[in-house]
């Protein structure tokens, strides 16, 4: 299948990976045309756009930020917000595909959008960033709103980034209108149990695999990269269960500790202490720091990579020594990487399926919104791990059944819904 013509993400290797996914998958489902395939292979809508922002000594600095709908096929578009310095339209674009492909594993009436800016949040102060995420804001208004385009915290961003978009959509629109976001405060609207329903949803899927290969979860080691939501959610519910994490890393470092580590102190550390202004794991008193190169290789039971994306290489997948990859974070494992997975006995969970906690409880959240009738945490808590355990069970017996890789099951699954839809609506006009 080839690519559209003038396609102007194919510079970003993260963007030619999602496509190189999807014609794998593509490969293996003759029922769909190619003109299709290739209307998936490119997203629906994008938008550019420059934020000038004054900074704290007076200057103007402009930022560049994105958004992208990958489909507005399946119902509104919706998908995280990222900050990070390395933010290219790509990027964005692949994020925004894998995002339709996970609405569609967990049966959610979205399709699949992303954002973000290229800035480094942690050189930002708070008013900058404020300043920064409103003029985001008011410069995507034209295609964003509760029913077209819906956004959620990512990697640099959080509960506070969505009140800040909440209240200048708010302002703007003239009503409160919380069914613009997911994931903000619960005193906002906010639904309980968001912010920890990526890293919830990610462990419920690992005791799915260690239950069919019959290893315990209580004294399973774990080691997980990344210390942010998705991370420390999963080592607090992993050590919640009696799992060890052994070693954690984030941007600054990695830390290890051969009797686990001690989460509860490693959390104090890390976010309830005005010494450590970066919220960073490093220089953690309770473990040995560790080179951060080294802590994929790490032996372990599980391995959670839950920091971003294009981690797991075709220069350390064969180092890898652990039973089952958990991938927490979006596109960790390169294609390359996978050929050499699949060779191997590691209990592959895909991003698509083993993150797709955060946005099924952003679900959860849109709906109470606009129903204005919200939900206790024990009731998002058990949805959610209802809906978890359906959709682990539809993408492994997918794997079994067509002995397929569970990445190709679960992208299956995923694409076969949104071409369904495509099919079925037809061609406009
Ligand atoms: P976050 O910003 O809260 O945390 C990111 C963590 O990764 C931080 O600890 C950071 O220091 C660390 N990190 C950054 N670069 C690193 C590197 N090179 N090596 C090791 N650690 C590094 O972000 P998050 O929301 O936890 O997102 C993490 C990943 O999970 C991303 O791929 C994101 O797209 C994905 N994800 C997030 C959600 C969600 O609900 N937040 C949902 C689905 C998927």
């Amino acid at each position: 299948m080839p690519a559209p013509i003038g396609n102007l993400f194919e510079q970003s290797p993260v963007y030619r990976m999602a496509c190189d996914q999807l014609r794998a998958v593509a490969a293996r489902m003759p029922e769909f045309d190619d003109g299709i395939m290739e209307r998936l292979m490119v997203p629906k809508r994008s938008l550019v756009v420059s934020m000038p922002v004054r900074m704290r000594d007076d200057r103007t600095r402009v930022f560049i930020g994105y958004r992208v709908q990958h489909s507005l096929t399946s119902g509104a578009s919706k998908g995280g917000l990222r900050y990070a310095p390395s933010v290219d339209i790509g990027e964005v674009a692949a994020l925004a595909m894998w995002m339709s492909w996970k609405c569609g594993i967990m049966n959610l009436p979205f399709s699949g959008a992303k954002g973000g800016i290229a800035v480094d949040p942690a050189e930002l102060t708070v008013q900058e960033k404020e300043r920064l995420t409103r003029r985001f804001t008011d410069e995507v208004l034209p295609i964003i709103g509760p029913r077209t385009d819906i956004m959620a915290p990512d990697m640099g961003t959080d509960e506070q980034t969505m009140a800040w978009i909440y209240d200048t959509y708010s302002m703007k629109v003239g009503y409160a209108c919380p069914e613009i976001v997911t994931g903000k405060p619960v005193e906002l609207g906010g639904c309980a149990g968001r912010r920890e329903a990526t890293g919830r949803g990610v462990v419920y899927c690992i005791a799915e695999a260690l239950k069919e290969l019959r290893l315990p979860m209580e004294g399973a080691t774990a080691v997980v990269q990344g210390f942010g939501n998705v991370g420390s959610v999963t080592c607090d519910e992993l050590h919640r269960r009696g799992a060890k994490v052994l070693a954690v890393s984030d941007r600054y470092g990695a830390v290890f500790n051969a009797n686990g580590l001690d989460l509860p102190a490693l959390n104090r550390y890390a976010f309830d202490n005005p010494e450590n202004p970066r919220r960073s794991i490093q220089g953690f008193p309770g473990g040995e720091p560790m080179n951060p190169a080294d802590l994929l290789t790490t032996a372990c039971d599980v391995l959670v990579p839950a920091a971003m994306e294009r981690q797991i290489t075709a220069e350390n997948a064969s180092k890898i020594r652990c039973r089952v990859l958990a991938e927490g974070a979006n596109g960790p494992t390169t294609p390359e990487a996978d050929k050499i997975l699949a060779e191997s006995d590691i209990f592959v969970i895909p991003d698509v399926l083993c993150n797709a906690g955060g946005v099924t409880v952003s679900y959860f959240e849109w709906v109470q919104d606009l129903q204005q009738f919200m939900w206790d945490e024990n009731k998002v808590n058990e949805e959610l791990r209802k809906q978890m355990l359906k959709a682990f069970a539809r993408v492994r017996a997918k794997a079994l059944e067509r002995k397929l890789p569970m990445r190709t099951a679960a992208l299956s699954l995923g694409v076969e819904k949104v071409a369904n839809e495509k099919a079925k609506r037809g061609l406009y006009p």
